[in-house]
């Protein structure tokens, strides 16, 4: 099938490649010129374990494609994806200018049948507006071209998102019920035909429970998360190990053991702009969703938790202290800065005086980017940080380390060298990466959540 993206991101381009993949021609539209300008010359905008090798090879089979030319990419297309962003606007609500920017692109563009596959996470309703702006370009031009949008939200996790596409759990798909809908859902069952082979895992239902659905799964994961948070902060108090409780529970099956590790927060480019815009939608509708008030105020202290821990270790003035930082990233195997609760930490320990050293295996060049922007306005604070390009260095001469995102390469480190480094062997750990007991032996005073209570 002929096939396009619109928007090169984490999701426009794990689509594309692996669309690309199975045997379609795929065109990635962008406005972001120098993302194209990098795709075109081989390289890849994005850091995500396994797309640079799916990318060349389809490239090099000519059946993926990279402009910026929007005729280029519209016309005569069976399919045309928009996987723009959709980033929080001033009040929580999803902010959808690029999506409908996107739309109207495609009226200005498109000449006989198209389906419009809306793969942006967007609020119920949206796929209505997207038909509105399509349909005004189309009647300013004076073409009468059918199309029909469907709603097809994507669930695929940074750093782990090619396996995602390509063995999916569900395929969500809201589909209309008219006749270009009809057509909608059998171009839809056939693109992703390869990707649903064992077992039918096509979810096809109306378009705005489509919309829905990918906020209540990304609310539902933040509540557990928030959830084990709070949970952690009491086992403290109360001298449990809330590792202990996380299987304990996660064996029900009822339960489960995903999204139950108790941190520093959730970030990322998702949950917290999801769950901000999930309460927006049912603010308008004047309904209050308390639960998701509760799960969003929880990771905001949450992101707090190690810098209260370090305060009370060391006092509010830390202007004599540097601090060794593991892990930017929101999560291990990305790049992505998103809200990461590394920038709180940073900002946090930077505004108390300290000196800050950090590192991360990938996202070096996104979080210098991103802690610059934080202290735009603050030259004398963002002197204090420095990024270095090898982990062992963080600790030299620090007064403590404190591990912010979960990489492999922090689970197992050499512990003596370490402590060779620190000026005094202390861990704050935002991700509970070692047991308390096996610290104790080897002489670390160690920080954790909710894990006091372990032996
Ligand atoms: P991203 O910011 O990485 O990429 C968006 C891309 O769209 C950018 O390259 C930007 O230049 C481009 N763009 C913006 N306006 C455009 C326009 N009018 N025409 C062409 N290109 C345009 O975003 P992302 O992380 O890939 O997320 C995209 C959507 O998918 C969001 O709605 C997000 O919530 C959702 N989503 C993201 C993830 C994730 O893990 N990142 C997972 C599931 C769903």
């Amino acid at each position: 099938m002929n096939v396009t993206i619109i928007g090169c991101g984490y999701v426009g381009l794990v689509t594309a490649a692996c669309l690309a993949d199975v045997g379609n021609d795929v065109c990635c539209y962008d406005v972001d010129q120098d993302k194209i300008a990098i795709l075109e010359s081989g390289g890849i905008p994005i850091h995500e374990p396994g797309l640079h090798e799916i990318v060349a090879r389809n490239k090099a089979a000519g059946r993926l494609s990279f402009t910026t030319d929007p005729r280029r990419a519209m016309t005569q297309r069976e399919a045309i994806f928009i996987a723009v962003g959709t980033p929080s606007g001033e009040d929580g609500s999803a902010d959808l200018q690029y999506v409908l920017a996107a739309a109207s692109e495609i009226g200005r563009h498109i000449e006989g049948f198209t389906v419009v596959v809306d793969k942006s996470t967007v609020p119920v309703g949206t796929a209505r507006r997207v038909r509105e702006a399509i349909a005004e370009q189309l009647a300013q031009r004076g073409v009468d071209a059918m199309f029909s949008v469907v709603s097809n939200p994507e669930f695929l996790k940074e750093g782990a998102a090619i396996e995602d596409f390509t063995r999916p759990e569900r395929i969500v798909i809201g589909c209309d019920e008219d006749v270009p809908g009809e057509h909608a859902r059998d171009t839809m069952k056939r693109l992703y035909s390869p990707y649903n082979r064992n077992r039918d895992r096509m979810l096809f239902m109306d378009v705005r429970s489509a919309e829905f659905t990918k906020y209540a799964a990304n609310a539902m994961l933040a509540t557990r998360i928030s959830f084990m948070n709070e949970l952690a902060n009491l086992a403290e108090r109360v001298g449990a190990d809330i590792e202990a409780v996380r299987r304990g529970i996660g064996s029900d099956p009822r339960i489960g053991y995903h999204f139950l590790y108790a941190g520093c927060g959730y970030g990322g480019s998702c949950f917290p702009k999801d769950v901000r815009a999930l309460m927006q939608t049912a603010q308008e509708q004047g309904q209050a969703l308390r639960i998701l008030d509760a799960v969003s105020e929880v990771n905001a202290a949450q992101k707090q938790v190690l810098v209260s821990k370090i305060v009370a270790r060391f006092g509010q003035d830390l202007s004599d202290r540097s601090f060794g930082v593991w892990g930017l990233a929101f999560k291990p195997g990305t790049d992505d800065m998103r809200e990461a609760p590394s920038r709180v930490l940073i900002a946090a320990l930077l505004e108390r005086g300290a000196r800050v050293v950090a590192f991360d295996p990938v996202a070096m060049k996104e979080a210098q980017r991103a802690l610059a922007a934080d202290l735009r306005g603050e030259p004398e604070a963002l002197a204090r940080l420095t990024l270095v390009e090898d982990q062992m260095d963080v600790a030299a001469n620090a007064d403590a380390l404190v591990i912010m995102t979960e990489w492999k390469a922090f689970k197992s480190p050499d512990f003596d060298s370490l402590k060779a480094r620190l000026k005094q062997p202390i861990v704050f750990d935002g991700r509970n990466l070692y047991e308390p007991s096996a610290m104790d032996e080897l002489g670390i005073e160690y920080h954790s959540i909710g894990r006091s209570g372990a032996p």
